[in-house]
């Protein structure tokens, strides 16, 4: 697939990949998966796993698989499952014909649990979690054996198959693997391998009452595809021995598991239980608040699929965990948007002004650049009139020495229009407050003609009786603190939440090309930031989402980081 983006520099994995492309390790291929569990929605860290994934097997000229690791009844939905292929296919994804479930394979898997009690290497155990708990041993200290550790091969086959037809309670049994209560690694010690469950699966319904243990299940997946390269995240190294153990047992295909470090980002909770959390807890209105750092979130925020497979080639894949800045994140979006977004102008919070000396009832329709970063997206027309409204901010009844923009007395150029002079603020007389200004314009100064002077600042504008009313939604991190999910103990991550996160202003004033914007289009809103149009939006009656400010914070941090070592360098 191209994606048209530059070439991605080698790394670790590539390396291996390449190394056993050389050895004919596989035969040529290269054939990779994305495994999520149908818990919850995906989420910005997923993003890096699936670019990776996916953009592996487009490189190398391989496949890559898209499964649901869906041995789990109980947190598995639906609405999960689904949500997760739109967000892989919105990416830019494709599967093609490879859409597997892990409950497809639940027959093979009982086979080949058969087939370890057959050679001895698993056995029914009548342990509590809470004995085998004890049993298990400590990092320092090895475990004891199970008592049930030598039952006959007979014994064990004639209780798993009661396992699974139904026989026995929820927790009463569980189907052990027979390693080295002994090995350092925990996982090694008769890890379980099935567990009986009685409840209903998304997929199988009522047909099982005895389910896989993830790292049973997880290996297997792996096996039956055929994939080559099983890429995942660096706690699961620790496990890489089972599953080899498993596979090596069972004489099946083994892939070559790599382990790579999450993604961790600054200001941000990843995981899928804090997610869930903030959901069901209504700390947000959905899993895609624009606030969240799902997918689906960050699509509704306006983010655009291209920026974040940016960012995911940005940040690359390391052995070493770390933690990304948000705002490098917020930087790929606003490179991209800065070349694609149309300008537009749109008031938030607006302050009428009357330009005394234009005649009343005249409209101009002026030309707009659209998008002065690419000139092949044209111009527009909008209206000019006697009533406008201005930013609030942009007007100072006594301003301090450096603010530029209106007072009284003073002139500003208007976006694409004339310079205008404010000769008159208006108040109410009750309670002091500005209701409007007056002002007077110089109609020898429209933009595009001989201008003649100059003036120190430019601001935007509406025309008021031309002007589209809006709601804007402006959003601010979801989280007060860089990192919200460490907290002492005893404390809660939730106290980090920030709950001025979102700022909703009414009786916004956009132009009238925004009347009938498409839900998910993408503006900047010229001096204000990007713009997305929220599926709230109802006809004639926007409503915006504040996608990210103009200010660009990483701008700031990688020129002091370069500035750092440098200094470091002549030392
Ligand atoms: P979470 O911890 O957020 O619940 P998970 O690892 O349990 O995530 P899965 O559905 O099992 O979620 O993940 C599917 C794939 O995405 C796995 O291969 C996993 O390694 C990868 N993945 C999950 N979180 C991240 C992350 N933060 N950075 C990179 N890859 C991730
Ligand atoms: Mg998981």
């Amino acid at each position: 697939m191209n994606l048209n983006e530059p070439a991605k520099p080698s790394n670790f994995i590539r390396e291996i990949i390449d190394n056993d492309l050389q050895t004919d390790k596989y035969g040529g291929r290269v054939h990779t998966r994305f495994p999520p569990e149908p818990n919850g929605y995906l989420h910005i860290g997923h993003a890096k796993s699936i670019c990776l994934n996916f953009g592996l097997a487009g490189d190398y000229n391989g496949k890559c698989n898209l499964r649901f690791d869906d041995t789990n009844p109980v947190k598995e939905e639906e609405e999960y499952v689904e949500s997760i292929k739109a967000d892989v296919r919105w990416l830019g994804f494709d599967w093609e014909d490879r859409l597997f479930f892990a409950s497809d394979y639940f027959e093979q898997m009982f086979e080949y649990a058969v087939q370890l009690i057959k050679c001895g290497k698993a056995f029914v155990c009548d342990l509590s979690s809470e004995q085998m708990r004890e049993y298990r041993g400590t990092l320092t200290e090895p475990g004891r054996e199970s008592p049930w550790r030598n039952r006959s091969i007979e014994e064990n086959l004639d209780l798993f198959n009661r396992m699974r037809a139904g026989e026995f309670p929820d927790g009463s049994r569980t189907l052990r693997a027979k390693i080295d209560m002994a090995s350092p690694n925990l996982n090694m010690r008769d890890p379980v391998m099935y567990r009986i469950l009685h409840a209903s699966h998304h997929n199988t319904g009522d047909k099982w009452c005895v389910y896989p243990m993830y790292d049973w299940a997880h290996g297997l997946e792996d096996s039956i595809e055929k994939i080559t390269h099983s890429i995942c995240t660096l706690e699961f190294e620790a496990h890489r021995p089972l599953y080899d153990w498993y596979l090596i047992q069972l004489g099946a295909y083994r892939p070559q598991q790599i382990e790579f470090a999450r993604l961790n980002m600054t200001k941000t909770v990843m995981s899928k239980r804090k997610l869930l959390e903030l959901v069901k807890g209504k700390f947000v209105n959905g899993w895609d608040d624009p606030r969240m750092p799902t997918i689906s979130g960050l699509r509704r925020r306006g983010y655009t699929p291209e920026s974040i497979r940016l960012f995911c080639n940005r940040i690359g894949v390391s052995k070493a965990d770390s933690t990304v800045d948000v705002a490098l994140l917020e930087h790929c979006l606003r490179e991209d948007l800065n070349k694609r977004a149309p300008r537009v102008m749109a008031v938030l919070r607006p302050i009428k002004a009357v330009i005394e000396n234009y005649p009343e009832g005249k409209v101009e329709e002026l030309d707009a650049v659209n998008n002065p970063e690419d000139p092949t997206m044209g111009t527009r027309k909008i209206p000019f009139s006697r009533v406008i409204y201005i930013e609030r901010d942009d007007f100072m009844e006594d301003p301090p020495k450096k603010f530029f923009r209106l007072a009284p007395g003073r002139e500003v150029r208007l976006r694409y229009a004339y310079i205008v002079k404010c000769e008159k603020v208006v108040k109410n007389p009750e309670t002091g407050d500005i209701v409007e200004l007056r002002c007077t314009y110089d109609p020898e100064t429209r933009s595009g003609s001989a201008e003649g002077r100059k003036v120190k600042a430019t601001i935007h504008w509406v025309s008021a009786e031309h002007a589209v009313e809006a709601e804007a939604r402006i959003y601010d991190h979801l989280f007060l603190k860089d990192d919200p999910g460490n907290v002492e103990e005893g404390a809660d991550w939730k106290d980090n939440i920030n709950h001025n996160s979102l700022e909703t202003l009414q009786g916004c004033k956009v132009e009238p090309s925004l009347a009938n914007a498409a839900p998910g289009s993408r503006f900047q809103f010229e001096r204000l930031g990007y713009f997305c149009v929220d599926a709230d939006s109802k006809n004639g009656k926007p409503v915006f989402n504040r996608t990210v400010t103009l200010k660009d914070e990483w701008a700031k941090i990688a020129k002091s980081e370069k500035s750092g070592s440098q200094k470091q360098d002549s030392n």
